[in-house]
């Protein structure tokens, strides 16, 4: 994975590119605007880290130029300027996201992670729900764009709750697709109760936009709130 870095400020640019080669990513920086022009017009890079106050003009230039090219390309906006105006219109030229400094380089790493999986996914085998946007080919979690970790058997869980979002879903049929097929011989469903429950707990606890109803004796259904 090729990464641009655009910022001028030499520490904080620095500081990203060592981290993200760390992170084994690929990386090429440019220090303004013309420069980095040129970069985007000769090659091409999987996500661009965007400053937007850089020596020559506005990074939102960059933006323009992308979309006017139609260069493909992920980009994540890491602004200073407290301006709502520059994130909206950054937004709206087709940045992907949007980190306001002063930020942690753990936090751009994991917004950077999660435009990569996006795009490597083309965004058509992810499955959402409310804010939850559920990853089956490499098994994440995010609620709000934040990583939340699960174990296994809650991310199966969940899994099938929200491939069949807005519908009841029996116990029978959950344990079945989770556990395996000769679950049903099993005394009880207590297992299930305590996988809904720590499930239930990390949802709420990550802020997710979503209802885990549960319809007692019958079964468990998920709906965006
Ligand atoms: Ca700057």
């Amino acid at each position: 994975m090729k990464i641009l870095v655009i910022e001028d400020e030499p520490e904080l640019r620095e500081a990203i590119e060592i981290s993200l080669k760390r992170e084994n990513y690929r990386v090429e920086t440019a220090s303004d605007l013309e420069s980095a022009l040129i970069k985007i017009g000769s090659y091409r890079y999987d996500c661009i880290l965007l400053d937007i106050m850089l020596p020559g003009g506005s990074g939102l230039k960059i933006l323009d130029e992308l979309k006017a090219q139609e260069i493909p390309g992920n980009v994540i906006i890491i602004s200073a300027k407290d301006s709502l105006d520059d994130k909206i219109r950054g937004l709206e030229l087709g940045a992907d996201d949007y980190l306001a400094k002063p930020f942690h380089i753990s936090e751009l790493s994991a917004r950077l992670k999660a435009v990569l999986r996006r795009k490597l996914s083309g965004g058509k085998t992810n499955l959402e729900a409310g804010n939850l946007c559920l990853d089956p080919a490499n098994r994440t979690l995010q609620v709000a764009g934040r990583d939340v970790t699960l174990n296994r058997k809650e991310f199966d869980v969940l899994h099938y709750l929200i491939l069949n979002q807005d519908r009841l879903v029996t116990r029978t049929a959950l344990a079945e697709h989770v556990w395996g097929d000769h679950i049903d011989q099993a005394d009880n469903f207590d297992f299930i109760y305590y996988q809904i429950k720590n499930l239930r707990r990390k949802l709420t606890d990550s802020g997710a936009r979503v209802e885990l109803q549960a319809v007692y004796g019958v079964g468990y259904k998920l709906t965006a709130t």
